[in-house]
């Protein structure tokens, strides 16, 4: 039997010990110490963002954008619009801090919020849009931002899957008013679990300092800037250790060794699967001309019962391929929130398969899973018919 092919394997750039031993040198495990201030002031200046706060994770991040931008309306009374195909977070974290989540439906090109249909569920209450950046593609930020503008309705990335991704030119996470970065284990750059707030807004990040350091003005204190500090406002502890700092340090170094690998493996799966595709078996995910950072490939294949089997198929040859993502709309919690319905959303779902996706994965590895999926289909690697033997 061949050697297993892992779904995901995290990726080490050789330097992170390094880092970590730095950390260990200088005595300070907390947060907010010099490997910190490094790893946010390297992020500043790769991303062109303001300000960049380390959290504990996106999903940290996400709950820190949804206390700021919280009326001070009655619980419920406040509403955030998100994808109804997305990772909880892009809603929960606002719905923990008293927001109604109302689910959009996705484009059927990019996954990504369908921005035509964003208009319509703007009311008088909508407080926040969370466009996600599926697979690392830049959600249409344009008409996004211009539609927020013209309601006065603040903007949250949510591209914990696009670190390192562009949107014209510029990084996913520094468009709207905030963004939110996640570095976990099956992100593209990683920490084991981590993330980070992108504050875009000058007058938005005195705020999310407090809120960060548990309502108090402590930053400032550390700054120097006041003598004493204080409980001034509501807050959470969403400072990472040092530890993870340094890990991360390591990581964004090397960002763009990771991304041209992911790229090749990316590329070669498309390629390869091509045939498949031109027979109809299957969707391929949508090519962009540049802006991708190759957060995943994600195939569609034609029915639930298909994907079931196919993923049974592979299971049988070692090859761990997932899906993910059950509709938000249509889950328990969703739908204590009223029934909508999101055709694309309900379309995709069940159909939705992600192949095996990391830096070191082997072009033989890559070569073995497209082989896998076309003997399911009964095809040769060009696509046509194997007659049964
Ligand atoms: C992974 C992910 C998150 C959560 O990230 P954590 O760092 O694990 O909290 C949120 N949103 C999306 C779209 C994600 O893919």
């Amino acid at each position: 039997m061949d050697a297993p092919i892992p779904f995901n394997r995290p990726f080490l750039t050789g330097k992170e010990l390094g880092y970590i031993a730095q950390v260990l040198e200088n005595r300070k495990l907390s947060g907010d110490g010099e490997l910190t201030k490094r790893v946010s002031r390297l992020m500043e200046t790769m991303f062109s963002a303001r300000r960049v706060l380390l959290t504990t994770s996106c999903t940290s991040a996400l709950e820190m954008a949804a206390v700021l931008a919280r009326s001070d309306r009655p619980d419920g009374e406040d509403e955030v619009i998100v994808p109804g195909y997305t990772f909880v977070s892009s809603a929960n974290a606002f719905v923990l801090h008293g927001y109604r989540p109302v689910f959009v439906d996705v484009r059927s090109d990019t996954l990504n919020l369908d921005e035509t249909k964003l208009e319509a569920a703007i009311t008088p209450r909508t407080r926040v849009i969370v466009p996600v950046h599926y697979a690392g593609i830049g959600a249409e930020m344009d008409t996004i931002m211009s539609i927020a503008a013209r309601h006065g309705v603040m903007v949250v990335e949510d591209a914990a899957q696009g670190v390192g991704a562009t949107y014209k030119g510029r990084a996913l996470g520094t468009i709207g008013d905030l963004g939110c970065y996640s570095f976990h284990d099956t992100k593209n750059i990683i920490s084991g679990e981590g993330g980070a707030l992108v504050v875009n807004r000058p007058d938005l990040v005195a705020r999310a300092e407090i809120i960060r350091e548990k309502g108090t003005d402590r930053s400032r204190f550390l700054r120097g800037e006041i003598d004493k500090y204080t409980w001034v406002d509501v807050g959470a502890s969403h400072l990472p250790s040092e530890l993870l700092a340094a890990f991360l340090l390591a990581q964004l170094e090397g960002m763009d060794a990771i991304q041209q690998r992911r790229a090749h493996v990316w590329t070669r799966y498309r390629r390869a699967l091509a045939p498949l595709e031109k027979v109809g078996h299957l969707r391929l995910p949508i090519e962009v001309a540049s802006g991708t950072n190759y957060h995943m490939f994600q195939i569609l294949v034609d029915s639930l019962a298909t994907r079931t089997r196919l993923i049974a198929h592979l299971k049988a040859r070692s090859i761990s391929a997932v899906f993910h993502y059950v509709p938000l709309h249509t889950s328990p919690m969703g739908l204590r929130f009223g029934r909508v319905s999101l055709p694309v959303v309900e379309d995709i779902a069940d159909r939705l398969l992600r192949l095996p996706m990391f830096p070191e994965l082997s072009d033989e590895q890559i070569d073995r899973v497209v082989a896998e999926i076309g003997l399911f289909y009964g095809t040769g690697a060009d696509g046509t018919a194997i007659s049964a033997s």
